[in-house]
């Protein structure tokens, strides 16, 4: 980029979301030099998903900063059912699993992401540079040597000996650098919205499933966040319908909402979550990793999307800080993350893929549909309901903090 802004670190990240932000405080707490774009001038935007899992949470525990993390405004899931018809189904039970939370906590992303970039200021090797929007990627003789972005007032050339693409799942990133994706198919898409909550609808978090519809109600408080799923592409249909027809199907899966659906009083706050599952085939090339939603998008089934973007950025940083101080990364550090990563991704995404296809491809305008007997056993046995509650908790590999802390900010220097 002719006249623009140069600089030169040891690890340049484009996106600062969960994963973004996470590496770039990890790196910085061990000492690397950072610098991590966000094209957003806050990270105050439309709901993301808020859900912190205990993994997350374990990784805050590790990190030391649970207790003050909690101090945020959340509200705790300790228990996960759903409303089937007639029946309720008690799904998932947090409270025997092997982390210091034994529960979910409901956390704004932008309070979460507020946190990290708090924390990680306090270490003089951290920058981060709002409203910075990555355009291309630097390669010289096959190997990605930084990355070009857009400020408000001048462009930046940021030269790194690692690049990550951390970017979400429309990553420039992966576009520009020529990684192959595979693609799977998803038959829903999710509308988004709030709804005010009174004390009398009960506390807890659960999916409803009622004459083909599905909705999922998390517990925000004060209101429900929803999630209201629909086939796939079919928003602009449902609105050709009308507000009040779309109004009334919401009542019809949650009654107890039919006092407050005037709040929807156009579509503006309803947000389509066109749902995606992909990944990169390789995540890396000589000179660049991608992490989190930019490696592989997650279906929303189980509200994993955060944490597994959590889970790169720890193990990221557990194998490359040591050589990224010592600049000596390879290409084989950079498939170790890959390696390290791919099993836990595949697995949830073809968790997801099954539920897809066998749960929501079939309740989706089918009013017969009806809960297989067998599971009526999750309400007979609790132990049952550990299995749910740690794949979706912890998931198939935890990650846990194993980079040391650079002095600076321990010391209080
Ligand atoms: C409506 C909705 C609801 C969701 N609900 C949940 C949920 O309940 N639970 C859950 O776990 N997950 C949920 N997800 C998914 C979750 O948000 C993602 O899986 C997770 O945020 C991935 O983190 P990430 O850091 O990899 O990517 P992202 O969170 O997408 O972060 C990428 C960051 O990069 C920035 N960026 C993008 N392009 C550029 C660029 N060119 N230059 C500079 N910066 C750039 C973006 O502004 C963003 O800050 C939801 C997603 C959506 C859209």
């Amino acid at each position: 980029m002719d006249g623009a802004s140069k600089i030169r670190t040891s690890c340049c990240i484009a996106g600062g979301g969960p994963a973004g932000m996470m590496l770039g405080f990890l790196l910085a707490r061990a000492g690397v030099e950072v610098v991590v774009l966000e094209k957003h001038a806050d990270f105050l935007r439309d709901f993301r998903g808020d859900t912190v899992h205990p993994s997350t949470l374990e990784v805050m525990h590790e990190l030391g900063l649970l207790e003050e993390f909690l101090k945020l405004p959340h509200q705790e899931v300790r228990q996960l059912g759903g409303q089937i018809g007639e029946d309720f189904l008690q799904l998932a039970d947090f409270s025997h699993l092997p982390t210091k939370c034994k529960f979910i906590a409901l956390v704004p992303q932008w309070d979460f992401l507020d946190f990290l970039a708090d924390h990680a200021r306090q270490y003089p090797t951290f920058k981060l540079i709002m409203q910075a929007e990555v355009v291309d990627v630097i390669t010289e003789g096959g190997r990605v040597t930084g990355i070009e972005a857009r400020a408000p007032d001048e462009n930046l050339e940021v030269r790194a000996d690692l690049t990550i693409g951390a970017d979400g799942r429309g990553s420039i990133v992966r576009d520009k650098s020529g990684l192959e994706t595979q693609k799977f198919g998803a038959p829903m898409d999710v509308l988004w919205f709030r709804l005010s909550r009174k004390d009398s609808d009960g506390e807890q978090t659960l999916g409803r499933i009622v004459d083909g519809k599905m909705m999922v109600m998390l517990n925000r408080g004060d209101y429900w966040q929803c999630g209201y799923l629909i086939r796939k592409d079919e928003f602009e249909n449902i609105k050709a319908r009308g507000l009040e027809q779309f109004r009334n199907d919401v009542v019809s899966v949650a009654p107890f909402v039919a006092d407050r659906t005037n709040e929807l009083a156009n579509w503006d706050p309803i947000k389509l979550l066109t749902v995606r599952i992909d990944r990169l085939m390789k995540w890396y090339r000589p000179g660049l990793l991608c992490i989190g939603d930019a490696a592989h998008a997650m279906s929303p089934i189980g509200g994993v999307g955060i944490n597994l973007a959590i889970q790169d950025a720890v193990a990221a940083a557990n194998i490359l800080a040591e050589r990224l101080l010592r600049n000596t990364v390879s290409l084989a550090d950079l498939e170790r993350v890959q390696l390290r990563r791919d099993f836990p991704t595949r697995m949830t995404q073809s968790l997801q893929i099954i539920l897809q296809n066998n749960v929501i491809h079939r309740v989706l305008g089918n009013p017969d549909f009806r809960l297989p007997s067998v599971m009526k056993l999750f309400n007979r046995w609790p132990f049952l309901r550990r299995t749910p509650a740690r794949i979706v908790g912890i998931g198939f590999r935890a990650e846990h903090v194993r980079t040391s802390s650079a002095d600076h900010a321990d010391s209080g220097d």
